[in-house]
């Protein structure tokens, strides 16, 4: 091959590299809005991960939103909240404590939001703190919710009808799920991921099993038309919450079964017992970090 040769193919790859990175560049980070019913609408992020899914009610009551994501995506969730409505917020409902779902509460309390959510919710804000970039932190006064409940709670706004309740011991031990009954949709928090490996946050109260009977408490109130907003993931339907609930299920008899075999966690691990599910693993809970978490789940539970 002669120089000039090498050296074109050379300045080819360079020249598809940058064109490549350029590509990459263009997928901004974003929320992208899905109406889901009338008035009511989902918002996702795409080009990267913007925080937990959020629901949107608008109409001539108010505005609901639930969940507010993190700081880091704060200017881009209120450009997409801005082109569906001029109005602020008047009712922010947090499905869960963790910092991807409200971990905007203070600026949206200051903004004039009023804060509803589980008692424990609140009860952990006061009690933990919040982590910020520089470490925990007191929560401050105004990202605090104003209105608790203990099972549950309905808004009568916009002409649809939300029944928001408490699931005990899921994903965490605040967990609620908003049901739009008239409009048939359901937003449920880091209750369902969609098709992908759930996280059980231990720590905060949550369990195994009270996430399996969660999804299931659900599936009860859910027919083929409606739309799920799952915390993570995109729009799901019944079909996608029965599948998470067969593969929870058949994840935990298939670990219990080695646990009954007294095997440890580090037998169970390199046996990789969940490889079939493969297609559920993501950069956060990889198969093998799913492996643990029920795996621990199962342990905590017969304790
Ligand atoms: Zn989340
Ligand atoms: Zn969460």
């Amino acid at each position: 091959m002669n120089k000039l040769k090498i050296t074109s193919i050379v300045v080819l790859i360079l020249l598809s590299l940058t064109l490549n990175a350029k590509k990459e560049a263009e997928v901004k980070l974003k929320w992208q809005a899905i109406q889901v019913a009338e008035n009511l609408y989902m918002l996702m992020g795409v080009g990267g991960f913007t925080g937990g899914n959020l629901g949107l009610s608008v109409g001539e009551d108010g505005v609901v939103l639930i969940d507010d994501a993190m700081p880091t995506t704060l200017d881009i969730m209120n450009q997409a909240l801005a082109e569906i409505t001029p109005k602020s917020i008047d009712f922010l409902i947090n499905t869960h404590v963790h910092g991807d779902h409200a971990g905007n509460n203070e600026t949206m309390g200051k903004n004039g939001a009023a804060i509803v959510a589980h008692q424990n919710l609140r009860k952990h804000l006061l009690t933990k703190g919040i982590q910020t970039p520089d470490g925990k932190i007191e929560a401050p006064k105004k990202s605090l919710p104003v209105i608790t409940f203990s099972e549950s709670v309905d808004f009568h706004l916009n002409g649809i009808e939300a029944h928001i309740f408490h699931l005990p011991h899921a994903h965490t031990d605040g967990d609620a799920a908003v049901h739009f009954t008239t409009a048939n949709v359901i937003h449920m928090g880091d209750t369902l991921f969609n098709r992908m490996f759930p996280y059980i946050d231990f720590s905060s109260g949550g369990s195994l099993d009270g996430y399996i009977e969660a999804q299931k408490t659900v599936l009860g109130l859910v027919d083929e038309k409606t739309k799920i907003i799952p915390g993570h993931g995109v729009l799901a339907n019944k079909q996608d919450l029965q599948n998470s609930i067969a593969m929870l299920e058949e994840a935990r008899t298939i670990i219990s079964e080695l646990i009954q075999q007294d095997k440890s966690e580090e037998q169970v691990l390199k046996l990789n017992p969940l490889s079939k599910f493969n297609k559920w693993s993501w950069a956060f809970i990889t198969t093998e970090k799913m492996t643990k978490q029920i795996y621990k789940g199962i342990m905590l539970s017969e304790k």
